[in-house]
């Protein structure tokens, strides 16, 4: 018998009644990004290597060791073989649309927007496919566009905030346990602050890096500012005591933060500034953010990331063309919108009432109405009254079982018990609303 094919492994099918929610996010987002005055980019899956090597950067993760790259044979003798990788990321494949149709020469911005599969050889799991889709977005043009302005930022931010407050994606906030969506940001300063930075990075790190993981150490010495990611436990409090960034900003890096930070305010945007926040990829510049939800990703709690790359034109060999922009996971918008929706779903009834009789039926409906009249939710049993059976119901649907026999009815105190502290006693009628509260 021959073995049965299956989807490669980090690859996965979607599936209905699941693939309309991939159309319900998409349709949203391009709903919002054309309000915005963004237009779709579409381009190639395949890129030569060279781009992501320049672009991205050699030293970074996804370049050195999550590629999959391979050698395109040549077809005829004049032809050489060309390096080709399916692209880990789409900003480097824009950008180099961008040159190479030369949208730099209309001399206006140019707002850009792509949905599309990318492709990494990370370990998989829940969160994190070999092939996840991007939902992203690109502003860039000639600094004469106005493409350096850190009103581009803001504007970038404010339009994220929108598409995830138009898909119900709650915002992290007291009431809902700060399990919605947040906004850390941070700014790794011009392309001439990051190497002084890396430079004191280094020097500090010298003497210390020996006392660190493996893998900090590495980084210590390819890509330093790595460093700063590290989630290992045991280097935090080493990490902490590095130099900031902050420190390293030439005025006009400090102050175009300041400005992205003010609008965001006028906005009405929360966000917490981290200095550790550097993001792997070697072209950003400035202002860089990511979003984090605590529903549903466990550990790959990333929504989606971003930030400025000043410079990245020119280190592919095209013209001076600032830009920002970020990419949403969109494999991780959809299971946060799945928890959320789990657990809208599986939010219980304050109350079920149990009657032990037929004959406490009707004063079960008329307390069940008083107490839905306060505003509680409520669910009423038939009098069919089975103790092990009527309290598995209710622990499905409710917070507490109120059980109702002729004694609770002649006496008007009623046996209550909540199922998450398992406290069972017996209340007045009056003192109801307040407990089941
Ligand atoms: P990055 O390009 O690494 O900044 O990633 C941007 C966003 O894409 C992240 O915040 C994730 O939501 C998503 N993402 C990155 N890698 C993966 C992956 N392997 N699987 C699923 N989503 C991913």
């Amino acid at each position: 018998m021959s073995s049965t094919l299956k989807a490669v492994r980090g690859t996965r099918d979607l599936l209905p009644p699941e693939t309309a929610l991939w159309n319900r996010v998409e349709a949203t987002a391009r709903f919002v990004f054309a309000r915005y005055g963004f237009g779709e980019i579409r381009t190639p899956i395949l890129e030569s290597t060279e781009l992501f090597a320049r672009g991205v950067g050699e030293e970074t993760d996804i370049v050195s060791k999550e590629m999959y790259t391979w050698e395109d044979r040549a077809r005829a003798a004049s032809e050489k073989a060309q390096s080709l990788t399916l692209r880990p990321e789409n900003t480097a494949g824009v950008v180099r649309a961008y040159i190479e149709h030369k949208l730099g020469d209309t001399g206006h911005l140019q707002k850009l927007y792509y949905i599309g599969p990318q492709f990494r050889r990370e370990r998989p799991q829940k969160g994190r496919y070999r092939q996840f889709f991007q939902i992203g977005a690109e502003v860039i043009g000639p600094v004469t566009s106005g493409s350096e302005s850190p009103l581009r930022d803001a504007e970038v931010l404010e339009m994220l905030a929108t598409l995830l407050d138009e898909l119900g994606i709650e915002r992290a906030s007291e009431s809902n346990g700060y399990k919605g969506w947040k906004l850390t940001l941070n700014s790794v300063g011009s392309a001439t602050d990051r190497p002084r930075y890396v430079a004191a990075l280094r020097e500090a790190l010298s003497p210390i890096k020996h006392l660190m993981c493996e893998d900090n150490q590495r980084r210590a010495e390819t890509n330093p500012l790595r460093v700063l990611d590290s989630k290992d436990e045991a280097d935090q409090e080493l990490i902490d005591r590095l130099p900031k960034i902050a420190d390293y900003l030439d005025d006009d890096s400090k102050s175009h933060f300041a400005q992205v930070l003010s609008a965001l305010d006028a906005c009405g945007i929360p966000y917490s500034v981290n200095p550790r926040l550097v993001r792997g990829l070697d072209y950003y510049t400035r202002t860089t953010f990511e979003f984090t939800v605590e529903t549903g990703l466990g550990t790959q709690n990333a929504l989606l990331g971003g930030g400025r790359y000043d410079g990245l034109s020119e280190m592919i060999g095209g013209p001076k063309a600032p830009g920002i922009g970020f990419a949403i996971g969109e494999d991780r918008l959809i299971l946060t919108l799945q928890a959320q929706a789990t657990e809208a779903a599986e939010k219980k009834l304050d109350a079920y009432i149990a009657p032990m009789g037929v004959e406490q039926n009707a004063a079960a409906l008329s307390l069940a109405r008083d107490l839905r009249r306060e505003g509680l939710s409520i669910e009423v049993g038939d009098g069919s009254f089975r103790l092990k059976k009527s309290f598995e119901i209710a622990d499905r649907v409710a917070r507490s079982i109120l059980i109702l026999g002729e004694d609770e009815v002649t006496s008007g105190e009623i046996t209550v018990k909540n199922f998450a502290t398992g406290e069972q006693r017996k209340i007045a009628r009056d003192d109801l609303p307040e407990l089941l509260r």
